[in-house]
């Protein structure tokens, strides 16, 4: 009999149409395949049995021999509680469950030996095991003996509903059973031999049904291989499509605008990492096909230049560009800084943004088209449709966390041939996850920061220290620096927030008088002239402190500002405070960042706090992040390769994905069809994944 995975859930035996319903309902499992797809989220160690006057207070997780003695329901402030004694010829103690009383009432047999298990609670002097998996003991001497149980994951509904733990482990059985270990080998038998891995029957198994650590270990690091292994080809394939496919403007040469720049006006040396980006770069726009390349650099890592090199291989052949900018300051920052080249290289350039008026906003259209501006730079409004290139051949986007993809892609549909694009982020993304979700972008990194910057000094402040903060500040500003002080703005408790916010501002009146200091204050309420305004007179070092909620977390450049106060931060997440500590250090002097919280932290805060302290480094950070967080929060629900990873985990199996990465590249550049015999078994999968919509639900 061919065997089917598709088969649906009800058909196993001893599931049923109500069971059927709640795993798929709670699990998300509609057939065989899926079940066998749900693994165990640990194991437990079932070889050793307990007696109870053994039991100590850091003991875990116990099995015990014995049987129910008592049953009883206790009221207790929310409810009740249903109480049973369990006694063994040793003690005895209580098993205890809040909810699921009737059908425990109902299943339970007194005086009858149980083998129960569960997470030791000392409470009240006594020992306890609130919702206990319980097993008869003559079924427990039938059942199929592994050393190592393996634990699923469940809901509260499930396990109310009497699906626990023993019956997964049943349906697993039947599963085996029905199936006879049948399955197709899913990767080619050279990727096996040569990787070593576990067949598929053997990993699947075991996976299941551990009958020894190592074969437990060695199924894990095949499924995940696989898993893995998978989404890359999937990914490179995507890629390798993207290349055959879309045809790119041709860069041909390096010419004078690039060697006149690199030769008289670059105004420092690059470092290596900006050199290495630009070959990257210059590699993509000199082949055929369409450039579509991530730029990675933490907070000053020297993007902009890099940006302004590439411009520069666009015009050597005769091309227009564009750059975009999330914000308006920020478009009006790379402005100024990039007019200075390129009135050195007589260069044409503009700056489209809201405040750009009607009148020039019609000359740039026309200079536009006619082709005689070389260079626009601006914000969304460059998306407009009456803005037309003549012949765009690079489109270069900064921050693009806060660009949706959409958005990126209305740039393309401005010519026929798609231009270059290039897409800066400051937000620097784990290596590992950029490698899994971005398999199908190249990304280039500047890893290095420009020689002589000193680190922001970083250090954590409870509440009760403010005064001596308040003083480093004032001394600070005495040596003629500026200092921003952040508050938290959360869109669910804003108007608690604002008035954080005003409170802190009256504060800091108060502690900084008018005769002595200037204020300014800018927040998302205010009207975005007023908001300027105020910028403008920080930025121009008319006033000393900038009050503010997020609003000025990116890209915003005042290099004399050199104490960054971040208030409640235990509040922001670690890339944002990253981001805000990116908002000094930008000149010459120390600077410093100082982390405000009370003293009531959560593990989670204090673990943030202490990576600020310790490293700058954004990548550092990163990995943090992604490991609170988990890749899902960190990307957006967008990217789903790695989100919905049945068993791999990036942050933890990284070097498998390296592996499983670099093989997956080995074999399409060998065979990039997948049409060599050897690697049948790959195409067959690759096929099958892609019939589901949602391919990663169904990797087997
Ligand atoms: P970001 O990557 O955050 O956009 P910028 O491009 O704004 O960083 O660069 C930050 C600062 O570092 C700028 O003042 C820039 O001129 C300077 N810079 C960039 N590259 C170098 C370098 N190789 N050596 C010295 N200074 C550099
Ligand atoms: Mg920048």
């Amino acid at each position: 009999m061919s065997l089917n995975l598709q088969t649906p859930i009800d058909y196993l035996k001893g599931v049923g149409p109500n069971r059927a319903k709640l795993l798929r309902q709670e699990l998300s499992i509609h057939t065989y395949q899926d079940l066998l797809n749900l693994f165990p989220i640990r194991y437990i160690d079932k070889t050793k049995y307990y007696q109870i006057n053994e039991l100590q207070r850091h003991s875990s997780e116990v099995q015990i021999i014995g049987e129910f003695t008592h049953l009883k329901e206790v009221s207790q402030k929310r409810g009740k509680r249903l109480v049973a004694t369990f006694q063994d010829a040793t003690g005895t103690m209580e098993l205890v469950w809040f909810r699921g009383h009737k059908w425990i009432r109902e299943s339970i047999k007194l005086n009858t030996k149980y083998v129960v298990f569960g997470k030791i609670n000392w409470f009240n002097h006594a020992f306890s095991i609130p919702h206990p998996e319980m097993e008869l003991l003559k079924d427990h001497e039938k059942s199929l003996s592994t050393a190592m149980q393996a634990i699923y994951p469940s809901t509260e509904k499930l396990s109310n509903k009497g699906i626990s733990n023993r019956v997964m482990i049943k349906m697993l059985q039947q599963l085996f059973t029905e199936t006879s270990l049948n399955f197709k080998e899913t990767l080619p038998a050279h990727l096996i031999d040569e990787q070593k891995l576990l067949s598929k029957n053997l990993a699947v198994f075991n996976i299941h049904f551990p009958k020894s650590q190592s074969l437990l270990s060695k199924s894990k690091f095949r499924l995940k291989f696989e898993e893995l292994f998978y989404i890359q080809i999937q990914l490179i394939l995507k890629n390798l499509l993207h290349k055959s496919k879309i045809k790119g403007f041709l860069f041909k040469s390096i010419g004078t605008y690039f060697n006149t720049f690199y030769q008289t006006h670059l105004p420092f040396e690059l470092t290596n990492a900006q050199k290495r980006v630009l070959k990257e770069i210059r590699s993509d726009m000199g082949s055929n096909a369409q450039m579509n390349r991530l730029l990675q650099g933490d907070v000053g890592s020297g993007k902009t230049i890099v940006a302004f090199m590439s411009i520069l291989m666009g015009l050597d052949n005769n091309f227009q560009t564009c750059l975009m900018a999330p914000t308006a300051i920020l478009s009006v920052q790379h402005y100024n800084e990039l007019k200075i080249y390129c009135n050195k290289l007589k260069i044409s350039i503009k700056l489209l943004n809201s405040s750009t008026k009607t009148l020039e906003r019609k000359e740039i259209h026309d200079l536009l088209e006619n082709g005689e501006l070389d260079i626009l730079i601006g914000t969304h409004a460059l998306l407009e449709e009456k803005v037309k290139f003549k012949n765009l051949g690079l489109a270069i986007i900064d921050e693009q966390h806060r660009f949706g993809v959409a958005q990126r892609s209305k740039l393309w549909k401005k010519n026929t041939i798609p231009p270059h694009v290039l897409v800066m982020t400051a937000t620097p993304i784990p290596r590992t996850l950029a490698m899994s979700v971005y398999g199908d972008l190249d990304v280039s990194v500047i890893d290095e920061l420009p020689p002589g910057r000193k680190n922001i000094k970083t250090v954590h402040r409870y509440d009760s220290n403010r005064l001596k903060v308040f003083r480093f500040m004032k001394d600070e500003i005495h040596k003629g620096r500026q200092v921003y002080i952040v508050y938290p703005l959360i869109q669910e408790s804003a108007n608690m927030d604002y008035k954080d916010l005003m409170d802190g501002y009256a504060s800091i009146e108060r502690e900084f008088p008018k005769s002595n200091y200037q204020i300014s204050i800018v927040h998302g309420k205010m009207k975005a002239a007023d908001k300027d305004f105020e910028m403008q007179r920080f930025v121009h070092g008319e006033t000393q402190i900038m009050v503010a909620t997020t609003v000025i977390e990116v890209g915003v450049n005042v290099p004399n500002a050199s104490v960054m106060v971040i208030e409640s931060a235990e509040r922001f997440g670690l890339s944002q405070l990253h981001q805000l500590r990116g908002r000094v250090g930008r000149g010459a002097e120390q600077s410093y960042c100082i982390l405000m919280t009370s003293h009531k932290l959560s593990s989670d805060s204090k673990t943030r706090l202490a990576t600020m302290v310790e490293t700058n480094d954004g990548f550092d950070i990163a990995e943090v992040d992604l490991r609170l967080r988990g890749p899902g929060d960190l990307m957006g629900t967008q990217q789903s390769g790695v989100l919905n990873l049945k068993i791999a985990d990036i942050t933890r199996d990284k070097d498998i994905l390296q592996q499983a990465r670099y093989v997956a590249k080995r074999i399409l550049k060998k065979d990039p069809t997948l049409t060599n015999k050897e690697n049948d078994p790959i195409l067959r999968t690759y096929n099958e994944l892609s019939k589901y919509k949602n391919i990663w639900n169904y990797i087997s």
